[in-house]
């Protein structure tokens, strides 16, 4: 079961079936109740949550024991600030075996614009970056809150260049600083590069859900966590944010395994005394 109305389903079933064997099949709740992506119904929950929720939204409109959502965000990147990061999440449910199985893919090279205008001229040379029209875009009006537009001015999911102009015209003229802000249609059925991504989250799952627990032989055996803490090669500081390798782990029980990386030491060019 699948909780999602924007059309992922290709994007998620093929890859569970080939790995599992599990038959996913979509069903229709509101998910936008749990926040949107262009931001007029905001999110309160965190992203793990909010997949979560959506996956036990689907269970219990159909009655049934095991629920799939996926989740995602574009933003600038957390660490770094600079680069757009598109992170995608997905969770599995499975009630009867009391397991929640989760995957998050990063990825930067999400297609995202967000500009403002204040003609039609100045969208043409926004429409290559955005890889208009195969992403399609949204266009309000810049200096109104988005909370309280009508949908003719938070125009969404725009494919062709005539409702552009149209939806850009429009906006220009009721905005109060005379300017329409165009941005990219980041929700799942409007961004193929974002497609891309959860496709990924996809067969990461799937993959995770093919290994079992060597202890209790539920399915979903994977990384839980890094392994951290090397000393660097030169200086021979210890360095405790250091990756040393990754922790596997059980989706139920307490079973971990520690499966440290091929390298003993940090490079030094990571190391913040040798290169600071
Ligand atoms: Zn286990
Ligand atoms: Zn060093």
């Amino acid at each position: 079961m699948l909780a999602s109305k924007h059309d992922k389903l290709p994007l998620i079933a093929p890859p569970l079936w080939r790995e599992v064997g599990l038959e996913v099949v979509g069903c229709e709740v509101d998910t936008d109740a749990l926040g949107t992506f262009a931001g007029e119904v905001p999110r309160t929950l965190s992203m793990g949550q909010a997949a979560i929720a959506k996956a036990r939204l689907g269970m219990e409109s159909q009655g049934c024991s095991i629920g799939l959502a996926s989740e995602g965000t574009v933003a600038p990147d957390p660490v770094t600030g600079m680069l757009l990061c598109d992170i995608e999440m997905i969770s599995l449910v499975d009630a009867e075996l009391g397991v929640v199985v989760s995957e998050v893919v990063r990825d930067f090279s999400i297609t995202a614009v967000s500009e403002t205008v204040t003609d039609w001229q100045g969208v043409l040379p926004l429409l290559i970056r955005a890889d208009f029209p195969a992403h399609l875009l949204i266009v309000r009006p810049e200096g109104l809150p988005i909370v309280d537009l009508p949908p003719d001015l938070l125009v969404k999911a725009i494919a062709d260049e005539g409702s552009l102009r149209a939806a850009v015209e429009r906006c220009i003229a009721a905005s109060p600083v005379g300017q329409a802000r165009v941005e990219s249609d980041l929700r799942a059925h409007c961004s193929p590069s974002r497609r891309r991504v959860i496709n990924q989250a996809a067969e990461a799952l799937a993959r995770r859900l093919a290994s079992q627990c060597p202890s209790c032989s539920v399915p979903g055996w994977g990384q839980v966590d890094l392994l951290r803490g090397l000393t660097c090669q030169d200086c021979g500081m210890w360095l405790p944010r250091a990756q040393r390798g990754v922790l596997l782990g059980c989706a139920r029980c307490a079973e971990r395994v520690e499966v440290p990386a091929d390298r003993q030491f940090e490079d030094p060019s990571r190391c913040h005394a040798c290169n600071p």
